[in-house]
């Protein structure tokens, strides 16, 4: 793999990255609740994935940190649940303007502490952003209900924010993963306490910070956003069994959504997950191929593959098998690892050694199960980084570990199939069911595969293009409701029926 040469670019971004961390490390990074920076006794290490040194020290909150973060959420809910959705809509553009001014410096900071390359992480601050304007216009409508009249009762509903909302969110993407919470659960009404992840926290850090900076500017409370950093079973812990918390947002693995269903379960907590990912292209031989080759390289190899619509499972069928994976293999040795912030760089280093290490395993079990390591399967460049060999396993079956797992890294299984049925039958073939990509030239297959395939999301002749009034979510054990468009109201609101009675209508007579 090719080593990280020093250029221009990546010198002036790590200047810039060193200014913008340099606050992180001069002290502990501090938990922002109801507008005031608290820190914890307890700390944790954030690392950079490049190298492994620590990047500084982050608060470690607990059980009383999550207490007091909730109870101002609690308080500051009284208020803002009565703002008017035309002022939400002016504040929440605010943030976005704010987010904006702010996005280098969220990107740099982002692509440092995560690992992900400065070419995806400049356009995640946009989208988050994004996410902040596409909410502010909703917020006007967010509490529009239905009519429902009868000859005797004119019933009308409305929705009515839920309360506090817990926002737990992963290390990948974290910026623009946590708008698409938080922006619509403030548009809702709701107020926030954010837990971000232990191994990717600064960006949650500006985020906090620009919201603060709105709310406080507009005289409004200040807990109507918290943020508590810690680790997942303790500050995340606590969070899910507060009971001021009345929805957990939730984006992570399928096991730590188990894990916090049964922990929010006394305090019968309404639960939004969107978990884990084993999503499967199928290129059938009528597809335009060229297309589909592109598209199955961006969905894997884009954001270092630790991206839970990742297409980590190309079937391909048997009559162009061959070719196309002669084909995917020449593109693979051809991508480039190196520091995230070279802008030339299509993988950055792994977030974790921990992680490095659970990727690189399949690169046994692919041997063990009898199927190839086309490319890759072991670390790339010399250093001390979490860097890792872009990886394509070949000559796969669906029973393998490699084609069974969520492996999270730049790791593509490549299967044979020989027909429709055959296809359908293994994309269906695991415990997941968030993504599936279709290439066809053939509409009527498009739509019966789209039909028949386990997932939430399907794209047909296309990668993941995402439109926000769109429902985002998975099946089977990839989630439980739907972000974007109204559908995230679901989880931030709850609905009220008012039966207004129209003088035609008495009770029946009891006690005459
Ligand atoms: P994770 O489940 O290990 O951690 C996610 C968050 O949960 C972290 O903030 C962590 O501290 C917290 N947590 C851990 N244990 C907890 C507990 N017992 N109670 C409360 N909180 C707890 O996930 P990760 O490794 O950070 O992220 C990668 C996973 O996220 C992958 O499985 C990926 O597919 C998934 N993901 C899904 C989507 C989607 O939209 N479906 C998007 C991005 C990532």
């Amino acid at each position: 793999m090719n080593k990280p040469l020093a250029n221009d670019a990546l010198t002036d971004n790590l200047r810039k990255a060193q200014q913008f961390l340099a606050r992180f490390r001069s002290a502990t990074v501090p938990h922002r609740i109801a507008g005031e920076a608290v820190t914890s006794s307890a700390t944790f290490e954030d690392f950079d994935p490049s190298d492994n040194s620590v990047l500084c020290n982050v608060s470690s909150g607990g059980a009383s940190e999550i207490d007091r973060a909730a109870r101002a959420a609690e308080e500051a809910f009284q208020v803002w649940k009565t703002v008017p959705g035309e002022k939400r809509r002016a504040l929440l553009h605010k943030i976005a303007d704010k987010i904006e001014a702010r996005s280098e410096e969220i990107a740099l900071v982002e692509s440092i502490d995560s690992g992900q390359a400065i070419r995806y992480m400049a356009k995640a601050a946009l989208r988050g952003a994004e996410n902040f304007r596409f909410y502010a216009d909703k917020a006007p409508e967010a509490p529009d209900g239905l009519s429902l009249p009868t000859e005797t009762h004119l019933n009308y509903t409305v929705r009515q924010p839920i309360g506090p909302i817990g926002v737990i969110t992963p290390w990948n993407t974290p910026f623009m993963l946590s708008t698409w919470k938080i922006a619509p659960a403030l548009a809702a009404g709701c107020t926030v306490v954010h837990k971000p992840a232990e191994w990717s926290p600064l960006s949650a850090v500006i985020l906090s910070e620009i919201m603060s900076e709105v709310f406080e500017g507009a005289g409004l409370p200040k807990g109507i956003v918290n943020l508590v950093h810690g680790l997942g079973e303790s500050a995340g812990k606590a969070l899910t069994e507060h009971p001021a918390i009345k929805a957990i947002a939730f984006v992570g693995e399928s096991v730590t959504g188990s894990h916090i269903m049964a922990q929010g379960a006394p305090t019968l907590k309404r639960v939004h997950f969107e978990l884990g990912g084993k999503n499967p292209v199928i290129v059938f031989d009528d597809a335009d191929l060229d297309r589909a080759r592109d598209a199955v390289l961006f969905m894997i190899y884009s954001l270092n593959g630790q991206r839970c619509t990742s297409s980590s499972r190309a079937l391909v069928q048997r009559s162009i098998y061959d070719k196309f994976t002669a084909e995917l293999k020449a593109r693979v040795e051809k991508i480039k690892v190196g520091h995230p912030l070279d802008p030339a760089t299509e993988i950055g280093p792994l977030i974790h050694q921990r992680h490095v290490e659970k990727v690189l395993s399949y690169a046994g079990h692919a041997t063990k199960d009898g199927a190839q390591i086309a490319v890759g399967g072991k670390r790339a460049l010399d250093g001390k980084g979490n860097f890792v060999c872009p990886t394509l396993f070949t000559d796969a079956n669906n029973k393998m570990r490699i084609a069974q797992e969520e492996i999270f890294g730049p790791v593509l299984t490549v299967i044979p199939f020989e027909d429709e049925a055959d296809a359908l039958r293994i994309a269906n073939d695991v415990r997941y069911g968030l993504a599936a990509y279709i290439w066809t030239g053939d509409v009527g297959r498009a739509h019966r595969v789209a039909q028949g395939v386990e997932a939430g999301m399907v794209w047909v002749n296309s990668e993941n293009v995402r439109h926000l009034p769109t429902p985002f979510g998975g099946v089977k054990a990839s989630g439980i409701g739907r972000d974007g468009g109204d559908y995230a109201f679901e989880i931030y609101m709850e609905h009220k029926n008012i039966a207004i009675g129209l003088d035609r209508h008495r009770a029946p007579k009891i006690g005459v």
